[in-house]
Formats: structure tokens, sequence, C-alpha cells
């Protein structure tokens, strides 16, 4: 097991260096921060991360979650861990302080689940899901909700999960059938099941806190009916205690990875006795929740980051210790009588550490950008600034949750690679990274599903606006690179890049103009794919800017090799990955449809 699962270093570089966190100090939502109080804490979740989570991430792995007869069973681990995120503050971390919280930075929040979650993939779910549940109730239900669930939440006794999936409702919401009828009191009876409900039920929540989505009986069809209720597992009762809620826990998903994240299967009202509480208005469900799914959308991208990260240090301390074959010399022959070389010396095994540093690196850098755009979101003025923050989270977020799902994967299958035969057995961690990492693709939306939300809704909102803010965002960043002659040549291609996307764009929006939608978002996930090899170039391109300063003015508080890596790992992405973008160009201008249904079927 590789010593080192992250760097932190790169961290405080993406943080205060390329991304400047310590600005939001300057707002007065913030202002108790600084930059000495964000370090104290990264060590901290760092020290916490290395002693009682890293340990475990293996154990976790053979030693996956239980189920007997309605008891699901977890590593005693996530204990410690939920403990530790409570006395810190964790869960609900962005709430006022008159409301249980500490204020914190998403920014902040995003970097100390990064380390946790490179630490260990297994834990950060529990938590994350119950903050996101709190702050829905926090945003759209009642006082009273609030009092009753919030606090307890808060302090990690009850936990909180969002239940929407169903059987025949997966990617498809409209087609939810779990009911909620209304009763005498003002609540309502919930029937029906949701299933792969992360953190759903175990030993160390004293309540299960439900987000759950239903159909209030007579609901108009589609997404227009859905309605957000909290059910819990137990009802609180006036004096304290808690009633059992008939929710049913059916079963545990035994998974192909992260195996100590409980994903439950959940049984409404069998017994008619499982109330639901409406949060806010009847038929605004869909709406209230996609305020915990894009938070879970960025979160998901977090964590495929920080896998694929951890597997980036386990090869690079293999590639350093492996003795493997000689070196070519100059007269392309090799040297026999020489002794080994490290795997690290091959130039072909270079090329995939460059590219797990540069998908890593670069997918962790558009998250922190994310961050920061979350923040300030949340402390400006209402008006333009505020709005253009909206779009521009709006157009980002199906990409920051699918270059890290994706392209994490192809890091981790290179980073097995740089292992040989080692990489594909038990003994090595990279075949549970790889596992791990499987699921960032599918859930809080499919990576074909937000394709098309990038390209059918996400580019065409609003006339395009959140697309030309991109545009001025990126533009900006090669105006600075055009001031460095070793940048140059680089800025000029993401500035090639820009005109190819308007021509791609151009494109396909004729076929959205004509009505054939069909056509529009045949290939979205060819879009997906050539859109974030873009913006993690224009990413790279601000780490570049920020490290050839540095290198210039020799302020090089982590080392010069440190920055001299960040621009050589630049030039790397677009060398070996911009260029796959014209692959991609090519099949999206292509008129040939082959993939639409047609009266005969071709996949036979
Ligand atoms: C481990 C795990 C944890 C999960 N945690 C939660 C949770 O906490 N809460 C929760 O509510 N859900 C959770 N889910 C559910 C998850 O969000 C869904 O699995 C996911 O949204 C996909 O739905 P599905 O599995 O029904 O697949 P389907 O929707 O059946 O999709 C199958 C395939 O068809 C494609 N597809 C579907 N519809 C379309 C379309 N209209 N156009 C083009 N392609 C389409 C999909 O992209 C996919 O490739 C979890 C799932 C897993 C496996």
């Amino acid at each position: 097991m590789a010593d080192q699962y992250t760097n932190l270093d790169n961290m405080r570089f993406l943080l205060y260096d390329v991304h400047d966190a310590e600005e939001l100090t300057q707002y007065e939502r913030f202002q108790d921060y600084d930059r000495t109080s964000f370090d104290i804490m990264l060590d901290a979740v760092k020290d916490f991360s290395d002693k009682e989570l890293f340990p475990y991430f293996e154990e976790m792995d053979a030693n996956p979650v239980t189920y007997d007869d309605g008891k699901v069973t977890v590593h005693p681990q996530i204990k410690k861990f939920i403990d530790m995120a409570t006395k810190n503050g964790f869960i609900g971390p962005w709430f006022d302080y008159d409301q249980g919280g500490i204020q914190l930075p998403q920014m902040m929040y995003g970097a100390v689940f990064h380390i946790l979650d490179a630490a260990n993939n297994n834990v950060a779910g529990y938590v994350g899901l119950t903050s996101g549940a709190a702050n829905l109730i926090r945003t759209f239900g009642s006082k009273e909700l609030f009092d009753t669930y919030v606090p307890k939440m808060l302090e990690g006794k009850w936990m909180g999960t969002m239940a929407l999936t169903e059987p025949q409702a997966g990617s498809s919401l409209s087609d939810i059938t779990t009911t909620a009828t209304p009763q005498e009191d003002g609540t309502y009876k919930i029937k029906g099941q949701k299933i792969f409900i992360s953190g759903g039920d175990h030993q160390f929540g004293e309540n299960f806190v439900h987000l759950t989505l239903a159909r209030i009986d007579g609901a108009p069809a589609g997404t227009k009916g859905i309605s957000l209720f909290v059910v819990p597992k137990h009802r609180p009762q006036e004096d304290g205690s808690l009633t059992y809620n008939d929710v049913f826990t059916a079963g545990d998903f035994q998974k192909v990875g992260q195996k100590g994240y409980a994903t439950t299967h959940l049984v409404y009202g069998e017994d008619d006795n499982c109330v639901g509480y409406l949060v806010g208005e009847p038929h605004k469900g869909l709406k209230y929740m996609f305020q915990m799914m894009n938070e879970a959308r960025l979160a998901v991208g977090s964590s495929g980051i920080a896998i694929a990260t951890a597997a980036y240090h386990a090869s690079l301390q293999y590639a350093k210790e492996r003795p493997q074959g000689r070196k070519i010399e100059s007269s392309g022959k090799k040297n026999v009588e020489a002794g080994q070389t490290f795997i690290i010396n091959h130039p072909n095994v270079r090329r995939m550490l460059l590219l797990q540093k540069a998908i890593t690196e670069g997918g962790l850098s558009l998250l922190v950008e994310c961050g920061k755009l979350v923040d300030k979101h949340m402390v400006v003025e209402d008006g333009k600034e505020k709005d253009d923050l909206h779009l521009l989270i709006e157009l980002l977020t199906p990409i920051a949750k699918t270059y890290p799902s994706e392209m994490g994967k192809t890091s981790i299958s290179t980073g097995l690679q740089v292992l040989g035969g080692y990489g594909f057995c038990m003994d090595f961690p990279l075949q549970q990274y790889y596992r791990d990492i499987r699921i960032m693709s599918i859930y809080e939306g499919t990576t074909g599903i937000q394709s098309m939300d990038l390209l059918g809704r996400k580019v065409t909102m609003k006339n395009g606006a959140a697309l030309q803010l991109l545009m001025k965002e990126i533009q900006s960043t090669i105006q600075d690179a055009m001031t460095h002659d070793e940048l140059k040549p680089y800025a000029e291609i993401l500035t090639r890049k820009m005109g190819t996307t308007q021509k791609v764009l151009g494109h396909l929006m004729g076929f959205a103009m004509k009505g054939d939608f069909e056509r529009f978002l045949m290939d979205a996930n060819m879009f997906m794919e050539f859109a974030s090899t873009i913006v993690i170039a224009w990413q790279w391109l601000k780490q570049a800017i920020v490290a050839k300063t540095a290198l210039i003015t020799g302020n090089t508080p982590y080392g010069e090799d440190f920055y001299e890596s960040k621009v050589h790992t630049m030039k790397f992405f677009f060398k070996y990955e911009v260029p796959k973008t014209l692959a991609l160009e090519q099949i999206l201008m292509d008129n040939e449809v082959l993939t639409i249904q047609n009266e005969k079927e071709v996949i036979v």
C-alpha cells in the first residue's frame, strides 16, 4: 500500500495560488477564517485520515457491509469518522452559525472531503448525504421540520439520505410511483419502494431521515407531479422518544466497489403506517431535490478525482521502486551489462504517470474553481454578478461530475497498467481503486444523462449566455498566458479550440432548430468529452501561468520542481489530450447517422 494518497502542497497551490481562496475571507460571511485557520483544518484532516481512514481502506473492501434480517452493519471505523465530522462541524458546515453551522466556504469543504475520500472513499458519503439532506430541510422545509430534524442531523445522531430511485425509475424520475396520501392532520401516508439508497441504514444512526420523492394522490403525471417528503425511519414523539415509522430495510446491495458504503433497499408503508412530512409546496419536489442533486454531482466529481489521485500516488511510488529492464541507449540497443533500471525511467511508463497526473490535477483544479463559484454566488448581492455565477455553476456542474468520473477511470486503468501483473492482483490497491471509481459515472445521473444535460440544456440556456460567460473566462486566461513566451503556443491552441467549439455547436444546433432533437443529442457524450477536454486544458493553462510566474519571481514555497512539473504537465496535456478533440470534432461534424433507431433493427 502506498504511503501517500494525496499531495497537500498541490491542494494548497490550487486553493491559494490558482483560485485565491483567501479572497473569500474578505466577505463578512467568511471573515472568521484566514489562511492559517484553513491550513490548520487541512493538516488536522490529513492527520485524522492518515491514522483513522487510510489504514482501513482495504479492510472495508475485504469485509463489506452486511445485511441480516433488516439490520445493516458497517465497519466500526465509520463511527470514528462520523464522530470526527460532528466534532469539527463537517456536517452542514456551510450553515449559518445560528443554525448550527460553521459557515465554511464550499472550497474548503471540497478540500477537506478530497483528503477524506482519497484516504478512504467508503466513508465520506455517510456525512455528505446527511449534510445535503439537512440542507434541503433548511432551504425548503418549515421551521418545525428544521427544529425536529436538523439539530440531530448536525449532531451526527440522525443520518440523512436522498431517496429518489425506484426499481422502474432511475434516470427518468418522471416514472416514480411511490405514493403520498394526505391525512387529516396534514401529514401523508407513504407507500412504495426505493432502491440503491446510499447510507440508508446502519448501526451508527439512531434514526434515518429519508428525503423522499413521492406522488400525492391525484398529482399530475411526470415530473410536475412529484413532491418532496421527510420520511424518518423512526417518528419523533413529543416526549423525545422514537416510534418505528414502517420504513423497512429490505436489503443491502452487494457491489463491485465501495463495499464499505451501504446501498440499501427501502420498503415504505408495508403495514400502512409510514408517515411522511411534506417539504415546501406540493408538486415542487423535483425542483427542490435539484439543490441536493447538484451538490451531490460536485461531490461525486470530487470523489472520482480523489480516488484517481490516490491511485496516481500508488502507481508513482511503485514505478519509483520497481526495477525492470534497461534503459534504451542512444545506439538503440539495450545494454544488458548495465543493471536494471526502475520502470519510472521508461518513456512509456512516464507517459502513463503523466497522464494520471494531468487528469487528476486538472480535474481537481476544476472542482476547486466550482467551489469558489458556489461560495461567491452565496455571498454576492443579488444582481448581474450573482446571476452570472449561477449560470457558470449550472454549465460547469455536469462537466465537473463527468470528467473526473470518466477520465478518472482512464487514469486508474492506466495506473493499474503501471503496476503490470501486480496491478491485477489483490495484494495491491490499484484494483480496488479501479472498482471503487466505477460507480461515479453511474450515480447522480449517468454520463449519458449528464451529457444530454450539458448539450441539451446548459449550453443552450438563456440563448447560450452561460457558454458566453465561460468563453469570456477562458479568454481572460488566454490573455494572461500570452504574456509568457513559453505559454503562448498553448494559449493559441486554446484560442483555436474555442473557435472549433463554436463551429461544432453551430452544426449541432442546426438539428435542434429543425426540431430534430434526437439527432441533436445523438452524440451528446462525444460533445461532453470534447468540451470537458477543452475545459481541463483551460484549467491547466491557469495552473501553468501561476507556476511560471512563481518560477520567474523565485517565490516557490513548494520547491522549484513542483512548479516546473506544473508547466511540464500542462504541456503534456496539450500534446497528448487536447488533440483528441480533433477526432471528436470529426465525429460530431459527420453527417452519417448510425445510432438512431430505424424501422430495421441493426443491433442483432
Ligand atoms: C451504488 C449506488 C448508489 C446509489 N445511491 C443512490 C441514492 O443514494 N439515492 C438514489 O435515489 N439513487 C441512488 N442510486 C441510483 C442511481 O442514481 C441510478 O442507478 C442511476 O441514476 C441510473 O439509474 P438506473 O440504474 O435505473 O439505470 P437506467 O436509468 O435504467 O439507465 C441504464 C442506461 O440507460 C441510459 N439511459 C437511461 N435513460 C436514458 C435516456 N433517456 N437517454 C439516453 N440514455 C438513457 C443510462 O445512461 C444508462 O447507461 C445509486 C445507485 C448505485 C448503483
